[in-house]
């Protein structure tokens, strides 16, 4: 059982102040949470440089990801280290995903820039339940369309600065490999906390 905050902005995104050390750091500091996916705005270029930095320690893993600005909204893509090919629709994104090996996820769906119901007519692996800068009504909202639609729940705090980071987390059955924690995810043997 891992547990791993899976939405997080470096400063790779021009809003974040996050730097990929200090989010290493944080997550070796961490008393239980080992795991992290980087989650850029359309970039993944904050991933690689996490990765080298975080292979200096056992213990953690980091996911590399990113969160497409959608045409309908943002979609976090968990498991690549490309981006999808424009034009960045809803459709588009999904099937790189599902191409690829990665898990998508509807990203925040009832905060802005979210995908709201068009996310129903998706066919996203995930709904993120919990976000860590969402009102939690809207966090509810999103927890009713994942039962709906018989999808996993997940976690992210959707950091952008350092003490927003690893605020809730997802607990996951498996073990520190990218491969299993993203089967897992699909198979829903995933639970979401605020820590
Ligand atoms: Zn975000």
């Amino acid at each position: 059982m891992i547990r791993a905050d899976l939405h997080i902005h470096t400063t790779f995104s021009s809003d974040s102040t996050i730097q990929p050390k200090t989010l290493v750091e944080q997550l070796v500091n961490h008393s239980s949470i080992k795991v992290a996916a980087v989650t850029d705005h359309d970039s993944i270029q904050g991933c690689s440089l996490t990765q080298k930095l975080a292979s200096a320690y056992p213990d953690i893993l980091i996911i590399p990801g990113v969160e497409i600005s959608t045409h309908q909204g943002d979609i976090l893509i968990l498991g690549t280290t490309e981006l999808p090919p424009q034009p960045w629709t809803m459709e588009n994104v999904v099937d790189f995903a599902r191409d690829n090996n990665c898990v998508s996820v509807a990203a925040h769906p009832y905060r802005e820039y979210g995908l709201g119901d068009l996310a129903r007519g998706s066919r996203v692996n995930a709904i993120e339940v919990l976000n860590g800068g969402s009102p939690s009504s809207a966090n509810q909202q999103a927890q009713v369309l994942a039962r709906s639609m018989n999808l996993p729940g997940v976690a992210g705090s959707d950091a952008h600065s350092p003490q927003e980071l690893y605020s809730v987390y997802t607990q996951i059955d498996s073990n520190l490999n990218a491969d299993n924690i993203l089967n897992a995810i699909k198979k829903g043997h995933v639970k979401v906390s605020s820590c």
